[in-house]
């Protein structure tokens, strides 16, 4: 069996990309924030701040503690795509990308002659080379190499910052019995207590599973026997995460915790978790809207629909639903679409009308990927401060081509 992906991670991307730009930040401790403020969270941490022991979600007032020299900058995702596309050629001199999984994160399918050993740590060294000299030198990758992408990518993990790992067919499974379950992209923290209650909890564990029992917990066939194959290697394509449910919840600002202050916001929770939706690929049947009022009073309420995607048939359905809301002073409110199907299971409405209405949702991601989250929106949001647009950080890169062409 052949190595057959390379995988490419850049590390603590957007704070290495603050150093990037100023140099003056190079070895110092840095965090990339959404707004200087105590209450927030660092969005990424350079190693110099990763040494302190910050990480991403660890809150500004933590950082300073731990790290008093510490600079903090309010992450510029344009300029972190601007150099994502330099990234992105620096490795396509090197070698074709297969995928671009994030902001950060790309993958190449090796060409038969380089899927030995030391060809694809050759080209793995020469990605690295590339991005130095072609982006610049603070800019350093993992890069993992594995006979399919899930384990690729898992190899990429294994050693940061500027790793080179290489998981060898020969080696499976054993090499990942030092891994824990949520280390496997795909088991998040529902999937993991899954594996829990089957009283799976290693690694070793979940490699003997057999294909019936693997489908047992995922609860899909499909998704059981991609995993059963690629624990050993071959090369399926990673199969749908289990995503079962989307949504956004927000505690209300003071000076929102009115009727239409919640109200707007809940619309703006629908904008985002409805590109979401479409940015992942996945369908919805049912949207529930909830909200929690002073007193710990809760409401919710949810209706089924027909597969929907578009902004425009869900913040109708969200609309309704807030009508039904009992009367009271709102605390906080979600938006959550379940019954999730992805694309590959959805058979999307033919009508003319439903079809427009997808490509006007589709049309404004695009400008909201080019201009930033909150260029365009419907009007049922408008009033509301869409506030600091940086709270948003990218979790993929849809359509390069609408950025800086
Ligand atoms: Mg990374």
């Amino acid at each position: 069996m052949r190595l057959r992906y390379l995988f490419v991670d850049m590390n603590s991307y957007f704070a290495s990309a603050e150093q990037h730009y100023r140099p003056e930040l190079r070895g110092k401790p840095v965090a990339v924030v959404p707004m200087i403020v105590d209450s927030t969270c660092c969005l990424a941490a350079s190693y110099e701040a990763k040494y302190c022991g910050i990480k991403t979600g660890t809150s500004v007032a933590e950082a300073r503690q731990r790290c008093p020299g510490i600079t903090f900058i309010v992450a510029d995702h344009v300029r972190y795509i601007k150099l994502h596309h330099q990234i992105v050629e620096a490795v396509e001199s090197c070698l074709p990308i297969t995928a671009i999984l994030s902001i950060d994160e790309m993958v190449c399918r090796l060409w038969q002659q380089d899927q030995e050993e030391d060809q694809a740590t050759a080209l793995a060294a020469q990605i690295k080379q590339a991005i130095r000299t072609q982006v610049g030198e603070s800019l350093r990758c993992s890069v993992g190499i594995g006979p399919n992408r899930m384990l690729a990518k898992l190899a990429s993990d294994l050693q940061k910052p500027d790793g080179l790992t290489v998981i060898h067919p020969a080696d499976l499974p054993d090499r990942l019995y030092s891994l824990e379950l949520r280390d496997f992209p795909g088991i998040g923290r529902n999937m993991e207590r899954r594996f829990h209650s089957a009283g799976i909890t290693r690694v070793e564990q979940l490699c003997d599973l057999t294909v019936a029992d693997m489908s047992r917990v995922w609860g899909s066939t499909v998704i059981g026997t991609a995993w059963y194959r690629l624990l050993r290697g071959d090369d399926v394509l990673p199969p749908p995460t289990h995503t079962r449910s989307l949504g956004h919840s927000q505690v209300l600002p003071p000076e929102s915790r009115t009727e239409e202050g919640a109200r707007a916001i809940l619309m703006r929770l629908l904008h985002k978790a409805a590109g979401r939706l479409r940015q992942t690929g996945y369908w919805t049947r049912c949207v529930e809207v909830a909200v929690s009022y002073y007193g710990s009073e809760h409401w919710r309420a949810s209706a089924t629909i027909p597969l929907c995607q578009d902004t425009l048939g869900l913040l109708q359905t969200t609309a309704d639903l807030w009508a039904m809301r009992p009367l009271g002073r709102p605390l906080k409110v979600s938006v959550t679409f379940s019954k999730l199907v992805s694309r590959e299971n959805a058979a999307p409405s033919l009508l003319l009308e439903d079809r427009e209405r997808l490509d006007l949702s589709q049309a404004m991601d695009h400008a909201n990927m080019r201009f930033g989250i909150y260029s365009v929106y419907f009007g049922a949001m408008h009033g509301e401060q869409t506030g600091n647009r940086t709270r948003i950080a990218f979790h993929s890169v849809p359509d390069l081509s609408l950025i800086d062409p």
